[in-house]
């Protein structure tokens, strides 16, 4: 199996509660472990405008590119911009596009990087310019090499921007007689959505009560009260999973895994610890691999109150990826 990787995605973004040094601390920390050798690593080249335009609009694409965004659109992406962020996007983007390539060939693929989930056509948010996963999807959809796509959001802040670029039209009612029956009885009950699919059917699980506060609605969505717990959350995932494959059968699963459930994030507020969120991690992988879906994965979110809790999940995300999938 081989991992995405380029200190080119580098975000020049300073001290920050985003820790951007996180991704090469990850890959040292797979080579120290002897988890995966040096030839395992591969870099990409950055994504092309052509292909963020599949996306994003021109006029977005260009205020990143000259910096021509207003300070409202800067305020909002919560990182301080630069003409170097802006490429390390690009670079970012890059990885997701050949993660999403190698998947599809080699059944399995992780990107140290990417899942910037936040980003929407026409603006950026939350430490998020570009939305990676989603042009990695049109990019494969334009080649002719997919049709549809699955994106599971395991982040613990809902997937706003993929939500919105993947529109779902009009919500189903809901519960549908399927689902009701899967459904199982966890103590405190998540607030299930879901909603109509075109090409893409995206699942988030995520806090309800955090960030974003206006949830555009995904395929699925499962809304987690506060202090979930790991056999909460794992019940919820497998659920969702279920329900999931009932309706859709991707030929690419997108998984953006996120460190964020973590009950030590600063960000977050799920009750998940390093165990449950490796639990989690194979449950997405078997799911993959038992139903035959090649999948991508990114890393998402991770602001641990000591940063190498976050940089031990993600590791464990691409040990998990491994373990599934085999070296
Ligand atoms: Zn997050």
């Amino acid at each position: 199996m081989r991992l995405v990787y380029t200190e080119k995605a580098k975000l020049p973004i300073g001290e920050h509660i985003f820790q951007a040094s996180k991704y090469g601390a990850i890959r040292e920390q797979l080579l120290a472990a002897g988890a995966f050798h040096e030839s395992a690593f591969v870099a990409p080249e950055p994504c092309r405008d052509e292909d963020l335009l599949l996306v994003h609009t021109k006029l977005w694409v260009n205020k990143l590119k000259n910096g021509t965004m207003s300070t409202r659109e800067e305020l909002e992406l919560e990182v301080p911009y630069s003409k170097e962020l802006a490429e390390a996007f690009w670079y970012m983007t890059g990885g997701s596009m050949m993660a999403a390539g190698l998947a599809l060939e080699e059944g399995c693929c992780v990107h140290l990087g990417g899942g910037f989930h936040h980003a929407f056509a026409d603006h950026g948010e939350g430490f998020c310019l570009v939305n990676d996963v989603a042009v990695a999807i049109r990019v494969l959809q334009r080649d002719g090499k997919i049709a549809r796509a699955m994106v599971v959001d395991c982040d613990v802040h809902q997937g706003n921007g993929t939500a919105a670029i993947f529109g779902t039209g009009d919500p189903e009612p809901f519960p549908r007689a399927s689902w009701s029956a899967s459904l199982l009885e966890p103590k405190r009950a998540a607030h299930v959505k879901t909603s109509a699919t075109r090409d893409v059917f995206t699942v988030s699980l995520h806090q309800e009560s955090n960030y974003p506060y206006w949830k555009p609605p995904s395929s699925i969505d499962v809304n987690l009260p506060d202090g979930t717990s790991d056999g909460e959350y794992l019940e919820w995932l497998d659920t969702a999973l279920k329900g999931a494959k009932e309706r859709f059968q991707p030929e690419l699963l997108c998984y953006i895994s996120g460190a964020d459930p973590y009950a030590e994030d600063q960000l977050g507020g799920l009750g998940l610890s390093i165990e449950g969120l490796r639990e989690r991690d194979r449950m997405v992988f078997r799911y993959a691999r038992d139903n035959g879906f090649p999948i991508m994965t990114t890393l998402a979110g991770g602001y641990a109150r000591k940063p190498a809790d976050t940089v031990t999940i993600h590791v464990n995300t691409a040990l998990a990826a491994k373990e599934v999938f085999g070296a």
